[in-house]
């Protein structure tokens, strides 16, 4: 089976929010500081169930996301329950986590064949660290960083979202990092969401970042990889930089994406309004597979052409990052 919309995109990459929970507080996605942990409302057999279900219906890579996903109480038995269900399937799996307990994660993360490793980091100033994330912990997402190479069937990648006069600045120690750690540096352009305070100044379209990086580098495009960045090397170097335009310039046409909350709703798009959604936990407990499936199906046809202009997303403000997971 495959999973088909109307503009005759394949959708293969299933994206997971598998905990509202976070233990950052960062000011672009979660700037409430209170830390009122929640019950995850997905166990873990329903999650591995809505995996197997898509797994079933053409998805080859997945992606678990949050909130944060190490902070869940039983990832570790997920995780391995991932594992043994892709034995039959294969898929790609990968996670994006903040990085503050990768270190104790990583081996069993590299056992279980999670490939993709994508950390988030948007300083690498303690104090800028902690005014963005609400944190001080950079360092243990540093020394994770350093000893994932320590396992070469991970690819680890870094994720920055650039913020006008935040951490603009820094845009050259991330570059350097990339050069110095040979780790490719994603920079992430801001998006407007529920309850992050997006003001249009603060905005850096990926077109700014090129030129600021090219006055001092030598960028040479690389062959594009991904359907969501654009990737450039520096001449001289092993570093990979790539930039995800979703707001300057966006990637829809390509898009390849579903993406399922934390408790277990299924959303076509990060920009999908709030009541834009399939409820998957009712149907893996009513449904039959092949019922699912069908439902799946349906729900995919209603997915548009592309997603909302940024004067939209500006007003509209609807999504909960730690709910859909980036
Ligand atoms: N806690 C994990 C992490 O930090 O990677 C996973 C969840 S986080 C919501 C996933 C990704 O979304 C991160 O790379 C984060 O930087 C990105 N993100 C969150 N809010 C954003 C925003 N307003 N604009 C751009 N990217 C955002």
């Amino acid at each position: 089976m495959k999973l088909i919309d109307k503009h005759n995109r394949v959708h293969n990459y299933l994206r997971f929010s598998i905990t509202g929970n976070c233990n950052l507080s960062c000011l672009y996605c979660n700037p409430d500081k209170k830390k009122n942990y929640k019950k995850d409302s997905l166990s873990k057999n329903q999650i591995l169930k809505i995996i197997e279900l898509f797994f079933k219906s053409g998805i080859t890579k997945l992606r678990l996301t949050g909130g944060e996903p190490l902070l869940r109480d039983d990832f570790d038995e997920l995780i391995i329950g991932i594992y043994e269900l892709n034995k039959s399937y294969k898929a790609e799996l990968g996670i994006t986590t903040n990085g503050i307990l990768l270190d104790k994660k990583a081996q069993l993360l590299s056992d279980c064949g999670v490939k993709s490793i994508n950390i988030s980091l948007d300083s690498l100033n303690i104090e800028k660290f902690k005014e963005i994330a609400g944190n001080d912990k950079l360092i243990r997402t540093i020394d994770a960083i350093n000893n994932l190479k320590e396992y070469s069937n991970i690819s680890p990648k870094i994720n920055t979202v650039l913020i006008k006069g935040k951490n603009d600045n820094e845009i050259f120690d991330f570059v350097d990092l990339s050069i110095k750690n040979e780790i490719p540096v994603r920079f992430i352009e801001f998006m407007p969401f529920s309850k992050n305070e997006w003001r249009d100044e603060q905005f850096i379209p990926y077109s700014e970042m090129i030129e600021k990086i090219a006055s001092k580098y030598d960028l040479i495009r690389a062959a594009d990889e991904s359907s969501v960045a654009k990737y450039f090397n520096i001449a001289g170097t092993k570093a990979k930089i790539g930039f995800i335009s979703s707001i300057s310039e966006h990637f829809c046409g390509n898009c390849n994406r579903l993406r399922i909350t934390n408790d277990g709703k299924m959303k076509l798009c990060l920009f999908s309004k709030g009541n834009d959604i399939l409820d998957l936990k009712t149907i893996i407990e009513s449904q039959s597979i092949e019922d699912a499936q069908l439902s799946i199906n349906n729900f995919l046809q209603v997915k548009h052409q592309e997603h909302p202009s940024v004067n939209e997303l500006k007003i509209l403000k609807m999504n909960d990052m730690l709910e859909i997971g980036g």
